[in-house]
């Protein structure tokens, strides 16, 4: 049996996993994408989907250099100028808007749906990468030249570097051994697609309540997706009472914000908490995306800090093959394991921080300080948005709008 050779075997095709393929390919690199489902193609005419993401600016950039930014733009999807957070004891709302800090918009809410197919139809349509679907990962054999890998098929492959981005319960991750810090948040977050009687006018609206956050997204269509963070226990019964119930408790809850909730779709939850890998990557493999890390969604970061980890890796290994350096070399991987590793970290803390500070009892005076010097400092104001943005200074240069052809000719 002849096995085929590449620089890059990427397992799973998810939305981190089909894009890395994409920036690989078009940045002349040979590549293999193993994933187990192929994605639905997107349906326009369908209800709005249950799961979207929050797409910073940056991962919009890096979207772009993939190819299919153009595709996901022009269909349903929403661009935010302003985020409001409200913390449910102060009346001031935070308010963070685009022009502040010249951008053209905070993020755009698109449908988790729409993003993958969007990816994985630039990946399987331009004839750059060889798609292994449906086939999953058997076996990795690690050496110190090239990595083998088996599918469940029976095909073999090998590969100079392998990537895991096949998600929280990542089979790379385990196959290397690589440990992990769990902490699980004990919460769920509840997902809907809900009507307000005045309609989202392009707000990422967010509320802290005791027990956690509950956000407003903006959607194409007037309507916003919702994130409820709710105790595990309480989110099962906001699930199971009727829908004319939960309409009495979201309308409860986001009282004050564009009047009365008037629609509810279907509802749905999925546990939350933070997962880091004590290193992200070894044995000519890295991991990118949720394989590497997961953080709370409060701040809608967990798949942009996948996009990061994408253009960090492909503008690692740009550099290194114009070194005439090999990209699969023990001194790459700790480039890209400390420089995305202390990125992910950073939010990750981040947001826990954040979360406890809204968890402190209204009257503390630690959590009155805490907003407070939120409110005022345009320094932590930046530097937060800059960040959420995914244009920070330590952004991958694909995220801060460098092109794919530039990074090449350097
Ligand atoms: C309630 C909620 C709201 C969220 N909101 C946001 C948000 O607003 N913004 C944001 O940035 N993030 C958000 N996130 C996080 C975001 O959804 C994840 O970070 C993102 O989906 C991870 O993408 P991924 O491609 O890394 O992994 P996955 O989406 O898990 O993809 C992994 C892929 O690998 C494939 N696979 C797995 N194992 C194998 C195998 N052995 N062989 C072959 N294929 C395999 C799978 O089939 C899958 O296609 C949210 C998360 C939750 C829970």
């Amino acid at each position: 049996m002849s096995i085929s050779h590449y620089d890059v075997v990427i397992i799973g095709a998810g939305m981190v996993g089909a894009t890395l393929a994409s920036l690989l390919s078009r940045s002349g690199f040979t590549v293999a994408l193993i994933e187990a489902y192929k994605p639905e193609p997107f349906d326009t005419e369908a209800e709005v989907g249950l799961r979207v993401s929050a797409i910073s600016p940056g991962s919009a950039a890096i979207l772009e250099q993939a190819g299919a930014w153009q595709q996901i733009s022009t269909q349903r999807s929403r661009p935010y100028r302003r985020m409001q957070v409200e913390d449910g004891v102060e009346l001031d709302p935070l308010l963070f808007d685009a022009p502040q800090f010249n951008l053209q918009s905070l993020g755009t809410i698109v449908e988790n749906a729409l993003l993958q197919w969007s990816v994985w139809q630039v990946v399987s349509s331009a004839g750059l990468v060889d798609i292994y679907c449906p086939d999953q990962l058997d076996n990795i054999e690690f050496s110190t030249q090239q990595n083998h890998v088996s599918l469940k098929s029976g095909k073999a492959i090998t590969a100079s570097l392998v990537v895991g981005a096949d998600g929280a319960a990542s089979g790379v991750r385990k196959a290397l051994g690589i440990r992990q810090d769990h902490y699980a948040y004990n919460q769920h977050g509840l997902v809907a697609v809900v009507g307000k009687h005045k309609p989202n006018p392009g707000v990422a609206w967010q509320r802290f309540l005791p027990g956690g956050p509950l956000a407003f997204l903006p959607l194409d269509d007037g309507r916003s997706s919702i994130v409820w963070t709710r105790p595990s226990a309480e989110s099962e019964h906001l699930l199971a009472m009727s829908t004319e119930e939960f309409i009495k408790e979201l309308d409860t809850a986001s009282s004050g914000w564009l009047g009365r909730v008037e629609s509810c779709g279907p509802r749905a939850a999925f546990p939350l908490s933070m997962r880091l890998s004590e290193s992200y990557a070894a044995q000519r493999t890295v991991l990118v995306g949720d394989a590497a890390h997961v953080v709370h969604p409060l701040a809608g970061q967990g798949v942009n800090l996948g996009f990061a980890d994408a253009a960090g890796l492909v503008e690692s290994m740009i550099s290194v093959r114009c070194e005439g350096g090999d990209f699969g070399s023990a001194t790459m991987l700790q480039k890209y394991d400390r420089w995305r590793r202390s990125e992910s970290e950073a939010m990750a803390f981040g947001m826990h921080a954040l979360r406890s500070l809204f968890n402190l009892d209204g009257l503390s005076p630690l959590r009155r300080v805490g907003l407070a010097l939120v409110k005022r400092s345009w320094t932590i104001k930046d530097i937060f948005l800059q960040r959420a943005a995914g244009v920070g200074k330590n952004a991958p240069q694909l995220a801060r709008g460098v092109k794919l052809r530039d990074l090449m000719q350097r």
